[in-house]
């Protein structure tokens, strides 16, 4: 149950354990190239600070292309073409790399790079894969930052934008919030350069008025804008995860959010069938594992789906499939996306985690289902 219902929520460890902050290539590069090293040091000076209190933090930065540009001397900031905008990634993603390396360092954080394709999140094998690296990354202290693998993904299979990327990411890393940062204070009621226009601080549900708010998609290879914002805040808010859109050209944006309380946040939707819609959509399960007693009391209180409290695996599913967690009785408790096979399964039932890499020959998962990518109904 997603209990942030305010801005300065989000820099609470307890009501925000893990936050997605997303920057874009506008806050981050100069329309000259030139990057704004001073501002993010200043923004992860900030983050640093919440790291040590003890929240996760999830970086999603673009800027690799309008570098790239910038380097390459390629017009258009690098998006005259696809072929452009891919070369433009390759050499400015080394840039950003060592510039997170640098400034998370310099705040004794370790920098994690993660390029991902929209296949690794919408796959669900490969989304099991990624999640599973996000999660160790996370375990160990280190601050993940992630980007669309722009080299390698054309046009048809893009997000080209990274504000879907971030709630896909806030997803698969099982975060409570996604923190949008733009270059206006938030969602408007009209478009902000339009008379009277004003800020909406809150969303409950995405509708028709939201959505005419929002305005058109952005017409060109650019990306972002409101809608992509609005299409990000659709998934996160739809499996549970709050997304809010601030102002980043401040310095030090995150204290203006948390302490001023400006920007927009969509409320996460609660409840089974919202992460439901996410995990299935509306897939068949393709089987069903039963758990015994102890399994189903530590599922209620949170734990994931371990090997020993497998009683009977029924079905014949694949790794990523969408399978449903029955107790004892047979009666079905919860819904969620396996992380072996059937056979796999069925080897590994009712053994402990340090009996299992013998059987497997490899170090067993952390879960059959993790709690990140399960449903309790
Ligand atoms: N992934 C692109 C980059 O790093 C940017 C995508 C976006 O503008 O959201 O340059």
């Amino acid at each position: 149950m997603n209990s942030i219902t305010a801005l300065s929520h989000l820099s609470d460890p307890e009501r925000c354990p893990l936050l997605v902050v997303k920057l874009g290539s506008s806050l981050l590069v100069n329309s000259d190239g030139a990057l704004r090293r001073d501002w993010l040091a200043g923004l992860v000076a900030e983050l640093a600070v919440l790291h040590r209190a003890g929240q996760r933090i999830v970086i999603v930065s673009s800027g690799a292309i309008a570098l790239g540009a910038a380097r390459l001397g390629l017009p258009q900031r690098g998006r005259a073409s696809l072929p452009d905008a891919q070369a433009a990634a390759s050499v400015g993603q080394v840039e950003l790399a060592g510039l997170y390396a640098d400034v998370l360092g310099a705040q004794g954080l370790v920098a994690a790079q993660i390029l991902l394709t929209l296949e690794d999140m919408e796959d669900r094998r490969r989304y099991l894969n990624a999640s599973a690296t996000l999660e160790r990354l996370l375990d160990l202290g280190a601050v993940p930052v992630v980007n669309e693998n722009d080299s390698v993904a054309t046009e048809e299979i893009r997000f080209g934008d990274n504000d879907r990327l971030a709630a896909r990411v806030a997803q698969a890393s099982g975060a409570d919030a996604v923190l949008l940062f733009s270059d206006v204070d938030g969602l408007y009621d009209r478009p902000p350069h339009q008379d009277g226009a004003v800020l909406v601080p809150q969303v409950d549900i995405i509708d028709h008025t939201v959505r005419s708010a929002a305005g058109p998609p952005q017409e060109g290879p650019g990306t972002g804008g409101m809608a992509s914002k609005l299409a990000a805040a659709e998934i996160a808010t739809r499996a549970g995860i709050v997304l809010a859109i601030a102002n980043g050209t401040h310095d030090r944006p995150l204290s203006r959010v948390f302490e001023q309380n400006i920007g927009t946040m969509f409320i996460a939707q609660n409840g089974p069938g919202a992460r439901k819609n996410w995990l299935g959509g509306r897939l068949a399960k393709a089987g069903t594992v039963r758990v015994d007693g102890g399994c189903h009391a530590a599922l209620a209180r949170g734990a994931s789906v371990l090997a020993a409290g497998i009683i009977a695996v029924e079905g014949e599913f694949a790794r990523g499939d969408f399978v449903g967690i029955a107790d004892e009785q047979g009666a079905e408790i919860a819904l969620g996306l396996i992380e072996y096979d059937a056979a796999t399964c069925r080897s590994l039932m009712g053994k402990r985690q340090d009996a299992q890499a013998d059987i497997l020959g490899y170090a067993p998962r952390s879960a059959v289902i993790h709690r990140d990518h399960m449903v309790m109904l």
